[in-house]
């Protein structure tokens, strides 16, 4: 493919190269033989061992997979552990207790360590609080908490005390809250008064009450005193100031209750990019050694690591990846509780800087975002500490992956490109950052021991090229053992598909449709959904996004369908650009011939609208189903999941004008 945009500064870094891991990783990476893949497969299920292996047990499980229930797979059966000792205990015993575990970063310049020996004695105090208010195990625990480390020092107290945790991403609606508390029965919350946005006080506390109102049941409260006012005001009967708690158990601990590997060690609602949101329980071994071995195996982390994750606890991603994965190794995980562009753009490169970040995770909407602008904010600072980064949310097309790997990984940065899903836990598609060659715009291959597979409608694997289902074979162990109290959606959801249980063959479906290369690399072109039909083809969604975002000037772009009055369907193409290009003539015409030479004039979008941003979901996924009831002038369903419900209207506006 040719470098049409112009941007790169050398060959290696144009659209199509692919790159070798540079010899300097492979030397110091946590996995680089190549033998693994081979090496799992050989050996399947009980390669397995080797991410089990990375945890403490306290009774050793007797079978690495039990398939007598499927798809209600067991892993490491009867074996026992808990995940705050694999967190917590066992660091402080191998002389790691003044080792930072948590580095934060507050909204408002705050900055607090806590090393392991702290988060010990903090988790321990809340775990026996929790206990003495009447938690008992197995009780599930709402947390409704914005980016404080009360957040995760609530997750391992209830993981000490066997009480799963289910956590509500703190941006969410009290009728979110409640609708989540009522489906899991929920008697306990913890949460706060308020936090900061943009230097703006919320009010978490009165969103948490009217959940409480339109809730059946009574619900225990503890709330964390984040904004510094007058707490002891706002709290009603039942109701429990974090501090006085502390304060009431300080110096208290609780020895950690031993869990079977099968025990839910917490529940996590989807964010809801695709409708209702289900509630994804999570086993206790299976997912906190499948988040430990693609922590080591494909984030390459290291205990003397500072490692950032910067997403939200609220989602998969942070519990998986800012909490779980790299506290179970006994690294340092940083914790950013801000947006990147405040109080300037280049707060996130300032962080890395200050903190000698080794390792840093995000998604693809903010790398579009950084494209966006422009690279004197990385370039303003000293990003040599970065060793590896990571992406994970979205497809993400070459062009920003390269950007990245440029402007924030100095050119020589592995990327590992990481397909996962809150249903599978942890990382199942992935280059291994010291083995694969890395081919932007694609996940890479299934990890080892992960039979990830691109099926046809009969569930046949597709050819080399075609576009097809993304399947998943075998089981894996931080796989979603049920939805919460619902097994049969859990089926439906997930395996009636592709699965034959007439003959015991089962296979999980994603949701997703995806593209496999002759080297077994797979590339992801969205949900199945995402899919536009132009006069009996059918166009995905993101392959016609990545053309248009291969355009010089364009950060992001998003199509959908437009139905026309003659019957056919049109593509919208809503296009943002980066800072210093305008929204004229000449990038239109760039537009519409980039998709026109990617895929075909059939592809050629009917109208291209320029607006500063695309609506986004709170985890920061564009939100096609909305932009297609813009296109089509349709009624607009409810909202409230959008982090910038503002721009519905700015599009609306600008869809006028084109018409
Ligand atoms: P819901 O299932 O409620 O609609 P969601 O699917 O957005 O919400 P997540 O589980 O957080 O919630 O996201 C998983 C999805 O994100 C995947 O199915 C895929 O569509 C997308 N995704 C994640 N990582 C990647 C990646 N590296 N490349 C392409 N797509 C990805
Ligand atoms: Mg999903």
């Amino acid at each position: 493919m040719v470098d049409r945009n112009g941007w790169g500064r050398d060959a290696s870094t144009s659209i199509g190269t692919t790159h070798t891991p540079p010899e300097s990783f492979v030397e110091q990476a946590n996995v680089s033989d190549p033998g693994v893949h081979d090496e799992f497969e050989a050996n399947w299920p009980d390669c397995w061992e080797r991410a089990a292996a990375l945890l403490s047990w306290d009774e050793p499980y007797e079978t690495v997979l039990a398939d007598g229930d499927a798809p209600f797979y067991r892993w490491f059966a009867d074996g026992r552990l808990n995940a705050s000792y694999n967190c917590l205990d066992r660091h402080l015993e191998s002389g790691r207790k003044n080792h930072a575990a948590i580095r934060w970063e507050g909204k408002q310049g705050e900055r607090r360590t806590y090393t392991y020996r702290d988060l010990y004695v903090e988790v321990n105090e809340f775990a026996a609080a929790l206990r003495d208010r009447g938690v008992e195990e197995d009780d599930v625990v709402t947390i409704y908490l914005p980016m404080i480390p009360e957040l995760p020092i609530a997750m391992l107290a209830c993981a000490r005390i066997g009480a799963p945790h289910s956590v509500v991403f703190a941006g969410l609606s009290s009728d979110a809250l409640a609708t989540r508390m009522d489906a899991a029965d929920s008697e306990y919350l913890v949460t706060c008064d308020g936090y900061y946005r943009r230097g703006d006080a919320f009010n978490q506390k009165s969103k948490a009450d009217n959940a409480r109102i339109a809730l059946e049941q009574d619900v225990r409260t503890v709330v964390v005193d984040r904004l510094g006012d007058d707490l002891p005001h706002v709290l009603g009967d039942d109701e429990w100031d974090y501090h006085d708690l502390r304060d009431e158990f300080a110096g208290e601990t609780v020895a950690p209750v031993s869990r079977d590997a099968e025990d839910m060690l917490f529940l996590m609602y989807t964010s809801g990019t695709t409708g209702e949101p289900k509630g994804v329980v999570h086993s206790t071994g299976g997912y906190l050694a499948h988040v430990a071995w693609t922590s080591h195996a494909v984030l390459d982390v290291k205990p003397a690591d500072t490692y950032w994750c910067a997403a939200d606890i609220g989602w998969i991603t942070g519990h998986s990846y800012i909490v779980y994965g790299p506290l179970a190794l006994g690294t340092t995980t940083v914790m950013y509780e801000g947006t990147p562009d405040y109080p300037d753009r280049d707060r996130l490169w300032e962080i890395v800087d200050r903190n000698a970040v080794d390792v840093f995770y995000t998604a693809p909407t903010a790398i579009r975002a950084f494209m966006k602008w422009g690279s004197d904010y990385p370039d303003d600072h000293d990003l040599s500490s970065l060793r590896l980064l990571g992406t994970v949310g979205e497809p993400i097309s070459p062009r920003p992956w390269n950007w990245y790997r440029e402007h924030i990984g100095g050119g020589d940065c592995p990327v590992v490109d990481t397909w996962w899903q809150t249903e599978t836990g942890a990382v199942t598609i992935s280059t291994l950052p010291g083995i694969d060659e890395m081919k932007p715009g694609s996940a890479g291959p299934p990890l080892p021991g992960i039979d990830a597979r691109v099926v046809d409608e009969a569930g046949d694997d597709v050819a080399p090229g075609e576009t097809g289902y993304l399947t998943i074979g075998r089981p894996w162990p931080g796989m979603a053992r049920t939805l919460y109290d619902n097994d049969e959606r859990f089926v439906a959801e997930y395996w009636q598909r592709f699965s034959e249980p007439a003959s015991d063959d089962w296979r999980y479906f994603s949701g997703d449709t995806a593209r496999v290369d002759e080297d077994g690399y797979i590339t992801v072109l969205g949900r199945v959904d995402d899919v536009i039909s132009v006069s009996g083809h059918r166009l995905g969604t993101v392959e016609i996004e990545s053309a248009i975002a291969d355009a010089d000037g364009v950060a992001e772009a998003a199509v959908v369908g437009r139905s026309s009055e003659t019957g056919e369907t049109d593509i919208y193409a809503y296009v943002s650009t980066e800072r210093g290009h305008d929204s004229g003539r000449e990038i239109r015409r760039a537009i519409r011939d980039n998709v026109e030479s990617a895929i075909g004039p059939i592809a050629r979008p009917e109208a291209v609208i320029f607006t500063p941003e695309l609506p986004k979901t709170r985890s920061g996924k564009i939100m096609r189903r909305l932009l297609e009831d813009v296109a089509n002038g349709e009624e607009l369903g409810d909202t409230s999941a959008l982090r910038n419900p503002e721009i519905v209207g700015e599009i609306q506006a600008e869809i006028g004008d084109e018409d």
